[in-house]
């Protein structure tokens, strides 16, 4: 639903999306949002000021049978009132849903004051735990508490917690190393880089983590020097260092694309041989990685293909029903990376075929999307976009006439920005275009 906001930093009123309903299986890219904490984060047009909207919000979750409602103290609710908008609310959500998918569950809501433990429900449902949030809380206490130490205190600190030092403490360090570089804070980079050093030298998963870029980037000088990756490179480098797990797990990410039959075919060659010459503890890794790998690739392929039938589905059902507008907003959550890959590679195969009525449905669906994906746009880049569509001057004149509230020197800078991206990528014809426009706009100014 659409609710009306105020910046509380300039001032500005401006309408934003507010979710109060987020289920696990109908609206998934509303969990990925509420995990990443950008659920309702309202970001302010004028000034881009970011803050989260203090709403209720009803989680379910009908694998574990988690149905939810959180409400935020900010709402100052008396306890009538609060169950009355649960009720409704938990009403609404199971009306919606079809008959055979209701449960008894549902009609009693569980109601979570404390956002935390609202949150960590939801984290449980991804296999999250509280002990893993509470190590992690550890973690970054100890980061920043090794931050500010100096050298002895720095020693001390890394010999007493030990147990704490794993890869997600690595990229968590590596984030704050990223955040002050790009803020330029040249001191507090220097003391994490410092840290950095010592924590590689000092402990196991360090010490596996420089192993690991050692041995990549021996690989990758190698692939360099012969002018590209091969599958008997990759095999040269994973036989080498067939008794290091972690720098065969590197070689293997890093060299998918060598993955090739040939590869395989090479490397029972390899195992073969190794047979012959009694080497059988490297035969014996040797096969089990190659088993691996035939599994593992065995998984890819079978998941892509899963994937690229469901969204087969969504474009097929889609075709068939009466109003394509309302299909395709139902199944706005269906509709991802994949679904936009193989719309336009059916579009391509019905050109192709010359099948006309087929890619005019096709083309209906991507021209659909396209005009949902523009509305959500802030209104000065929707009247751009239309202008920089349009044929004809007459055309133009008449967008900019019947969108007079919007001609404003904020919409030069607007103008100044999309020139500026125009031309940073490149796109001179573009970048022409838009100058003409924003001439037309300075001239009715
Ligand atoms: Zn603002």
């Amino acid at each position: 639903m659409q609710t009306q906001v105020s910046c509380p930093q300039c001032g500005t009123n401006f309408p934003t999306e507010v979710h109060q309903v987020v289920d696990s299986k109908r609206t998934p890219q509303l969990k990925q949002a509420l995990l990443n904490n950008q659920l309702n984060m309202a970001q302010c047009p004028s000034c881009g000021f970011q803050a989260q909207l203090s709403t209720l919000l009803l989680f379910h979750d009908p694998e574990y049978e988690i149905f939810m409602v959180h409400v935020p103290q900010q709402l100052n609710l008396n306890t009538e009132q609060r169950e009355q908008m649960i009720g409704q609310m938990a009403q609404q959500v199971m009306n919606a849903l079809p008959q055979e998918e209701r449960r008894a569950y549902m009609f009693q809501p569980e109601i979570m004051l404390n956002y935390q433990t609202f949150m960590e429900r939801v984290l449980e449902t991804e296999g999250i735990t509280k002990e893993m949030i509470a190590r992690q809380k550890e973690q970054s206490e100890l980061l920043r508490k090794l931050a500010s130490a100096d050298g002895d205190v720095m020693d001390f600190l890394i010999q007493e917690n030990m147990n704490l030092f794993d890869d997600e403490f690595f990229s968590m360090l590596q984030m704050f190393l990223d955040q002050s570089l790009q803020m330029q804070d040249s001191q507090s980079a220097a003391g994490l880089t410092n840290l950095r050093v010592k924590l590689m030298e000092n402990t196991p998963v360090g010490q596996e983590m420089q192993r690991r870029q050692v041995a990549l980037h021996q690989f990758n000088q190698a692939a360099k020097k012969q002018g590209g990756l091969s599958p008997q490179l990759l095999l040269d480098h994973l036989v080498e260092n067939i008794d290091d797990f972690a720098i065969v797990d590197g070689l293997v990410a890093a060299g998918q694309q060598a993955m090739t039959y040939d590869f395989f075919a090479l490397m029972t060659a390899e195992i073969e041989k190794r047979e012959q010459a009694k080497e059988s503890a490297t035969a014996e890794k040797l096969t089990e990685l190659r088993d691996r790998l035939l599994e593992f690739q065995k998984a890819m392929r079978a998941e892509s293909e899963k994937m690229l039938g469901a969204a087969n589905d969504v474009i097929q059902a889609i075709i068939n029903a009466p109003d394509k507008q309302q299909a395709v907003a139902e199944n706005m959550g269906n509709i991802d990376d994949t679904f936009m890959y193989l719309l336009s590679a059916q579009m391509q195969e019905a050109q192709q075929a010359d099948d006309k009525d087929r890619f005019k449905a096709l083309a209906e669906i991507q021209a659909i999307l396209m005009n949902m994906i523009e509305s959500q746009l802030p209104p000065e880049i929707q009247m751009l976009n239309q202008l920089v569509r349009t044929e004809s001057e007459a055309e133009q004149n008449a967008i900019l006439d019947s969108n007079a509230a919007m001609i404003s020197p904020d919409m030069l800078q607007v103008m100044d920005r999309v020139i500026a991206q125009a031309q940073e990528s490149g796109q001179a014809e573009q970048e022409a275009m838009l100058k003409a426009i924003k001439g037309k706009i300075e001239a009715r100014l």
